[in-house]
């Protein structure tokens, strides 16, 4: 039996990648591996965060088409190879997709059996004090993550699940319990 593609997308900020750490209890899930053209951050480690690659080899993996989406997200390029995904979802497993939203509308339509969960703050304003949690970005750079998050909330009805971000015990288990239903 053909396991379950999940996509999480969602505001920048809004916490998914909180959300993915914890369902990292979970075993039968694949949790994809991106590559992006982004230096890494503290504490990041190539293979396991994200594969770090040059722009040069991002665009020979787009030539080769060795993507199952990728998008561009702040001056920089976010994949997602689709061989793992593939291999996972032939054996049973259950395949976990953290992307922003221009990728999670490529699966849509490339891979219409996906199932797509958007994650969303309790507010605007919960969204807000998260960004501006961040106190390495300057306001500029504050003000032009606030306006894309505003852009990206108007994107909930594309999805087929909108999932309230109240509690990450609650989030995780709504994602268990989706990825359990038959597609
Ligand atoms: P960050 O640079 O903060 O790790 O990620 C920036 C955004 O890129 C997040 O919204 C994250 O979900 C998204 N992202 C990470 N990997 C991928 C990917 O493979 N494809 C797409 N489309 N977005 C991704």
């Amino acid at each position: 039996m053909q396991g379950q593609l999940l996509v999480l997308s969602g505001p920048g900020g809004v916490g998914k990648s909180t959300i993915v750490n914890e369902l990292k209890k979970y075993p039968d899930f694949l949790f994809s591996v991106s590559a992006t053209t982004r230096s890494p951050r503290n504490g990041e480690i190539d293979g396991e965060a994200y594969h770090f690659v040059s722009e040069v080899e991002f665009e020979r993996m787009i030539k080769d088409g060795e993507f199952l989406e990728w998008a561009n997200f702040a001056g920089h390029k976010y994949g997602t190879p689709a061989l793992p995904v593939e291999d996972a979802l032939a054996s049973g497993k259950n395949a976990l997709l953290e992307i922003e939203i221009e990728g999670a509308r490529q699966i849509r339509r490339s891979r219409p059996e996906a199932l797509l969960i958007f994650l969303q703050p309790p507010s605007f304003e919960a969204l807000e004090e998260r960004i501006r949690g961040r106190k390495t970005d300057s306001e500029e750079r504050i003000q032009a993550r606030l306006s894309l998050a505003r852009e990206e909330m108007a994107a909930a009805p594309e999805f087929d699940h909108v999932v309230v971000n109240h509690r990450v015990e609650e989030v995780v288990a709504a994602l268990v319990s989706l990825a359990a239903r038959k597609a």
